[in-house]
């Protein structure tokens, strides 16, 4: 089965994890390592002949153009990350269409093709953000990969369905939850973060192959361009546990990411929903509230020669 591989694309001073002690203000001042670090990925993804979705800041693509051009001319999708890495559950619905319409400007200026993909920073579509979606949809968005149907100290939705659904009735807009795995009872966050960086390089590819053969649905990854380049500055007055969770195993993420290339089949978002017959999306019913009972229930249904 083809699974979904996406890339955040921001520099090392933009995580949420360092949100508060680095001022936006400061940003340009800061040693750019984006270009280098992306590019690094694009050479993992060349060597496996992989193709993947790049979620890009549009902060990074108005300094950075000639980098959303690689990525398309190496075979992969650019969509939207936002402008600056702020998250949707401290904007107003205006502010959030602007800042989408300022990201998607850039990010389509520099590339010249449309952006139909976004993904919110540090997942902040939840339950505190039920214009999200409908703004996303308003926008001509064709789908969304922004919750994470988890607890999680960060950031969560745990009521969200695990899997691709439709949030807002009478739109076509789909939204591709990252993916989750089911362990004792609980609910984590297996789609990268974290989970793929300190946990050893088997638990994903279990939680993959779960979310494959028992769930027959595409697993949705992430990666930062960040977390493998060892080489980059530390932020010595960052909390311990946001260092602890920033720097470590940064060093053995190259060498995991190839291991998970080589292991899954991997493809761009908008190839996948275009052509996977397992997306039979449930739709969200129409009315209802931030429940999403109906999409739950309707659940998933395997489509015929879909299996691997
Ligand atoms: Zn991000």
């Amino acid at each position: 089965m083809r699974n979904a591989l996406s890339i955040d694309v921001e520099e090392w001073f933009q995580v949420g994890a360092f949100e508060r002690c680095i001022d936006r203000a400061r940003w340009d001042d800061l040693e750019s390592r984006v270009e280098a670090n992306s590019d690094a990925v694009l050479a993992l993804l060349a060597e496996a002949d992989a193709r993947a979705t790049f979620f890009i800041l549009g902060w990074v693509a108005e300094r950075h153009p000639a980098l959303v051009r690689r990525i398309l001319a190496a075979g992969h999708e650019i969509a939207s990350h936002g402008y600056d890495h702020r998250r949707v559950f401290t904007m107003t619905p205006d502010i959030f269409r602007a800042d989408l319409r300022r990201a998607r400007a850039l990010i389509e200026d520099a590339g010249g093709v449309a952006v139909t993909g976004y993904r919110a920073p540090s997942f902040s579509i939840d339950a505190r953000t039920p214009w999200a979606h409908p703004v996303l949809a308003e926008e001509g968005y064709a789908y969304s990969s922004s919750v994470a149907p988890i607890r999680h100290d960060h950031y969560g939705w745990p009521e969200a369905p695990r899997f691709a659904f439709r949030p807002v009735a009478g739109s076509e807009m789909v939204e591709l939850p990252v993916t989750t795995a089911r362990l004792g009872g609980r609910t984590l966050p297996a789609g990268g973060g974290g989970f793929f960086r300190l946990l050893p390089y088997a638990v994903s590819r279990w939680a993959i192959a779960r979310v494959n053969r028992v769930d027959r649905q595409p697993a949705i990854l992430y990666v930062h361009p960040w977390e493998i380049d060892p080489g980059q500055p530390r932020v010595a007055h960052a909390p311990l546990r946001s260092r602890l969770r920033h720097y470590t195993h940064l060093r053995a993420m190259a060498g995991k990411l190839r291991r998970l290339l080589a292991d899954f089949e991997w493809d761009r978002v908008d190839a996948l929903l275009a052509s996977t017959p397992a997306f039979d999306v449930p739709r969200r019913r129409p009315g209802s509230s931030a429940s999403y009972e109906g999409a739950r229930e309707a659940g998933p249904r395997p489509a015929p020669g879909n299996g691997r």
